[in-house]
């Protein structure tokens, strides 16, 4: 079986083939972080305009690269939300006029369960149930996953995400956009234990994050050395960026520790853009050792988005989960558990 699968939630034109028997045998990605980086942050149109400009040429692109006629395609799977509207409008307007004219299936699939499932398509695989933690740019959250599409959220970020906590304290930083892995380079050249952060919200119990304050701890020790020499300010902002880095990280481990004693579970898959923190995953391979569990990541180019989780979700969901019928319809706000 072979699945075409478009991601286009937000500043990323990724488009995969996925076939059942060798994996993902294409795999394309337009990034328009150059595009936005003026503007410090997404400007929805402009993500738009890209998409409709990218979206054919490397969909032709990954056809091409799979050695692959549309004809031997089963399905098409696009990425219906959460994401920005225009941005999912023209993936899913794409999809489903390539399904009208292929004759084609198209699948709708929730963007947040094709980074959960990428995991799936490495070497590696989890085995149900397993525990999630899902760290983007737009999400942190814990899920409780006993099956495909039995997903039960019992933790999740209160405001700011763990990737945007990052990358809003990079931009204060005067690191270029997105920050996140700007300010863990950073955070390698420091030395955090000297003035340590708080670990928001781990004195109570529950399983909810909170990351906004971080960002404004580190505002805070970044304004207060503004009048120290160059040199001796970068070293400064280096030991802001590892203690930031560390608060985030072991915040996610404390939770993660109680969600796995909570749930009973030993299995512990760890998606989003923010999975590919160095730290983190030391952290976590560290953690699940020691509890006689194990961890599972996507490869680095499969944890930020990326059509190859797309068209893998789509294989999982096909022929159940296929369009009622060609009218398209998004959805930029859709909780994961109302798949
Ligand atoms: P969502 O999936 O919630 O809609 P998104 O698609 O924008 O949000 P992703 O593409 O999954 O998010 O991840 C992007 C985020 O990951 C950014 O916030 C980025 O800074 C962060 N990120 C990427 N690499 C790293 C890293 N090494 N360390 C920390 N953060 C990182
Ligand atoms: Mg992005
Ligand atoms: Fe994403």
């Amino acid at each position: 079986m072979r699945i075409l699968g478009i991601e286009s939630s937000c500043d990323e034109s990724g488009i995969a083939v996925y076939d059942s028997e060798k994996g993902i045998i294409a795999h394309q990605l337009y990034s328009q972080v150059k595009l936005h980086q003026e503007y410090g942050g997404v400007v929805p149109e402009l993500a738009s305009r890209d998409h409709v400009r990218k979206i054919i040429p490397l969909i032709k692109a990954s056809l091409k690269q799979a050695n692959c006629q549309p004809e031997s395609l089963n399905a098409i799977a696009y990425t219906q939300g959460p994401g920005l509207i225009g941005a999912l409008l023209v993936g899913a307007s794409i999809a489903k006029s390539l399904a009208v004219a292929w004759n084609k299936p198209a699948i709708g699939i929730h963007h947040l369960e094709g980074h959960l499932l990428a995991p799936m398509l490495e070497d590696k695989q989890p085995e149900f149930p397993f525990l999630a933690l899902l760290v983007s740019g737009g999400h942190t959250m814990l899920v409780s996953v006993s099956g495909l599409g039995e997903y039960q959220i019992i933790g999740e970020s209160i405001d700011d995400a763990a990737g945007e906590a990052f990358d809003k304290t990079a931009k204060i930083m005067g690191l270029a956009y997105p920050g996140g892995p700007l300010l863990a380079r950073l955070a390698e050249h420091g030395d955090g234990s000297e003035q340590p952060f708080p670990r928001p919200m781990t004195d109570r119990p529950g399983l909810d994050f909170s990351f906004s304050g971080l960002k404004t701890f580190a505002a805070n020790r970044i304004y207060a050395c503004d009048d120290l020499p160059d040199a001796a300010k970068q070293q400064v902002r280096a030991n802001i960026a590892q203690a930031f880095q560390d608060a985030v990280v072991d915040t996610l481990l404390i939770k993660c520790k109680r969600a796995l004693k909570q749930t009973g579970y030993t299995r512990l898959v760890v998606a989003g853009g923010v999975s590919a923190n160095t730290h983190l995953r030391n952290q976590l391979a560290l953690l699940m050792k020691k509890l006689n569990g194990e961890v599972f990541y996507p490869r680095h180019e499969y944890c930020t988005d990326n059509g190859a989780m797309i068209a893998y979700a789509g294989y999982c969901h096909y022929p159940h989960g296929v369009d009622a019928d060609s009218s398209i319809e998004v959805y930029p706000r859709w909780p994961l558990s109302d798949i």
